[in-house]
Parts: structure tokens; sequence; C-alpha cells
């Protein structure tokens, strides 16, 4: 039984010691206390079923076992800086990592977050071209420090940071953009971007396989490669931001997607570079860039390294969720139960006409509110009331989008059918007393 501070208690206390930016994801917020696989507890020991965990950090499950021995094993034998000493840990995760690649993407660099992977990434690039200009999409999220947060391309998550270099290209949003699904038209526009915003030269392009906080968005058809050819043309560095595929999930990464390891292989591409966070620590701080042996020596150019980066209680947890993954055929329950779960939102679509789109892959799926299907005008404030709604029936959902009128569910990679079919059907009960 949890006998400590109530939700009111810590309210109290964020309001006066904590940053005044933390937000709420629900009017009452919930004070959550425990967790089990695809289960999340509050103080009064209520259950919840979370379909939206995957998203932030877990990938196999809350306190899965596997992971936690992992944990606890590596943190009674040493824990400590990678810096300084030989650590098997490190080594023994990158090897199982880079197995997991295609192509020549065999070397990595461990980071405590997505923000500083896509960081890493970007100089990365810029070091190898020696270009400054990197392009990402309108509607992308690649995190918040100075540089990603150029890169990021909302208003709502952007401060005033000088966005030195970075061009944003028409998102191919097949519902909301200008040209649909046409995936050709909008790779045109990376064209003109380097034509006429740029030396003719790039660092790169970085991109979401998913976009995840813009709101689940996939990439039109055609669009990735057609683009890719044209980041190479300019010699540039082609950048897969993964940190949700959860799991190997910043959103999109581990096996999240289902039908593949990383998102970017249902393009039929291979980037010159990988980031992930999020997920592949199963909720440990643990980022990664994955490069070729060639690309990777830039970084010798100078003296680098990242003192937590790849530390031995995070990479050991890191390893232990890849077998999780393998061991528990994660990946093809993601695809089975995903597409299960999709096919189930889509008929909801028949049923409430404030749903305008249902869409994502695996266990990446978005269902985006409009309050008229034509004007396809936000219905944000019906989310938000949905989602508290369905918070009270005992199910836990993710928002996202710019308007904020997505809804995210992105489960841990243990979701069943039955927890499908009681989170379709608590939308459904919560739509309908809109
Ligand atoms: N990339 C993507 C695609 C993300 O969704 C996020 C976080 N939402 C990040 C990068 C940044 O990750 P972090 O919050 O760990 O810095």
């Amino acid at each position: 039984r949890y006998m400590g501070p109530t939700a009111e208690e810590i309210v109290r206390k964020r309001k006066e010691f904590l940053s005044p930016s933390m937000f709420y994801l629900y009017k009452k917020p919930l004070n959550i206390v425990h967790g089990k696989m695809q289960y999340l507890f509050d103080e009064n020991g209520r259950r919840y079923l979370d379909g939206f965990g995957g998203i932030a950090t877990v990938s196999c499950g809350h306190g899965h076992p596997d992971v936690v021995q992992a944990i606890v094993n590596q943190t009674n034998n040493i824990q400590h800086s990678t810096i300084l000493y030989l650590n098997h840990a490190i080594a023994d995760f990158a090897e199982a990592l880079a197995s997991k690649m295609p192509g020549d993407l065999k070397v990595v660099f461990f980071t405590n977050s997505g923000t500083e992977a896509n960081e890493l990434a970007m100089m990365i690039a810029r070091l190898y071209t020696g270009c400054q200009d990197v392009i990402s999409l309108r509607n992308a999220y690649h995190g918040n420090a100075a540089g990603t947060m150029g890169a990021t391309a909302m208003c709502n998550w952007k401060f005033n940071v000088v966005q030195s270099g970075v061009h944003h290209t028409q998102n191919p949003d097949p519902y909301r953009g200008a040209f649909g699904s046409d995936g050709e038209k909008y790779a045109k526009d990376v064209e003109d971007l380097i034509r006429f915003g740029t030396s003719g030269h790039v660092a790169g392009f970085i991109f979401e396989a998913i976009q995840g906080v813009g709101g689940i968005v996939e990439l039109a058809p055609n669009y990735l490669t057609s683009v890719y050819s044209t980041i190479k043309k300019a010699g540039g560095l082609v950048i897969a931001d993964e940190v949700i595929v959860r799991s190997l999930e910043v959103q999109c990464g581990v096996a999240r997607t289902g039908s593949n390891f990383w998102g970017f292989q249902n393009h039929g591409i291979v980037p010159d570079i990988v980031t992930m966070a999020k997920g592949i620590g199963n909720g440990i701080p643990l980022g990664a860039v994955v490069t070729t042996p060639e690309i990777a020596t830039v970084l010798t150019r100078r003296n680098y390294f990242n003192t937590f980066g790849g530390n031995p209680v995070s990479t050991a947890a890191g390893h232990a969720v890849l077998k999780v993954i393998e061991k528990e055929k994660l990946q093809e329950n993601a695809h089975v139960v995903g597409s299960y779960l999709k096919e189930r939102l889509c008929s909801l679509k028949d049923k409430h006409e404030i749903i305008g789109d249902v869409r994502g892959r695996g266990l990446l799926l978005g269902v985006e509110l409009v309050t008229d299907r034509k004007s396809k005008t936000p219905a944000s404030a019906e989310v938000l009331e949905v989602m508290d709604n369905m918070k009270d029936l005992g199910v836990l959902i993710g928002k996202g989008g710019f308007y904020g009128n997505v809804f995210r569910v992105t489960p841990p990679l243990c979701f069943n059918k039955q927890d499908a079919d009681f989170l379709v059907d608590v939308m459904d009960y919560s739509m309908s007393k809109l």
C-alpha cells in the first residue's frame, strides 16, 4: 500500500520548487506510484491501462523483470562513467545494437537523451561534409537544445534560439499537406531549398520516419527515396531520427512500427546516421547515434566524450531490452496487435464524425479529431475532454500534433488484443459522451 505524499502535496511542491514550465496531461494530474508491464497504478491502487508509455520510455513493459534484473545486477557490480576505464557492458550493447542495423551502420556513440543524440548527429554531418546547412521537415520535433531546437519546427516548442543553418521544408503530410499523398511533389521542395536557399551543398537532411510530437504523421509514399537522392547529389548525409520508434523508438524506433525493426526501413533507404533514445532503455536515460566507420572518424579530430553516455547501467538496460524484444517476439507483436488496434480505430471513424484521420504503423498510432471533416478544423478541446474521460475509465493515451488535436496511441510493446479492445471500447464510449 502506498503511504507517500498525495497528489495534492506533490502539486504544491512542484509549484514551489520546480520549474513553472512543467505541464500536466490531465485537469487533475495523476500520481503514478507503480507500474507493471502495460499497467500503471495511482496512489489509491487504481489500475490504468497504459496506452501512451511506449512513446516516452517503455518498450517492453513497465518494470519488465529481465530489464530490472539487468539494472540491479549492473548497479551492484559497478556504475561509473564510461570515459575512465574499460567495461564490457557498453561494448556488448554496442555490438548487439550494431547487429540490428542495416548496411555499414556499425559504430555507436552513446548519449543520455534524444536531444543529445540529434545534436551530435547534426554536428557529425556538418564536420563530415564541411557544410552548415541542414534541412528538416516542418512539424518536426528533434529536441530542445540550441541546435536541435533549430531543427524542431513547431513554434509551440521553440524559444528564441539563433536558428543558424537550418531550413524547413514542406511536410509530406498525407492528411494536411499541400500535395496530399504525392511524395514526389514534396520532395521537389527539398530540391528548391537547396537551389535557392543554400550554396548547393548541404550537411544533411534529418527526418522522423513517423513524426511523433507532430501527431503521428507518416511520410507520403515515395518521398524519402526521392529526397535521399537529392541529398546525396548535394553531398549531404541523411539522418534518421528514430528516437520514438520505440523501443528502439524517440517515438519511431525499436520495433515499434512492427513490420520492420526501424521506421526508415519502411521506406527502403539506409540512412548515413540513425539516432535513437527513449524506449531503447525501457525508462533508463539512454540515447545513441549510429553511423558508419568512415563517417565516425570525424570525431577523432578533437577530443570527444560524454561522461554518462553509455554508462554500464544504462547500456546493461539497453541490452536487456533488445534481448526481451527478441525473446518475446515483440516486433511481431507490435505488428499483429498494432494492425488489429488500427483496424478497430479505423472502424470508429464510421461511427464518429469527429474523427478526421487514423494513421500510423505498429504500436505507433494516431487519431486526429476535427470539428469538420472538410475544413479539417482541429478539435483540440474535444481531445482533452475525451482523454480525461478515458482516464476516469482506466485508460491512458497521449496527445500531440501542432494543434494538440491528435490522440497518440503508443502503448508498450507487450500490449495484447484484449488491451486493444478495451482501449478502443473506452475511446468509443468517451467520444459518444462528447
Ligand atoms: N526526437 C524525437 C523524434 C522525439 O520525439 C524527441 C522527444 N519527444 C526527441 C528527439 C528528443 O528526445 P529527448 O526528450 O530525450 O531529448
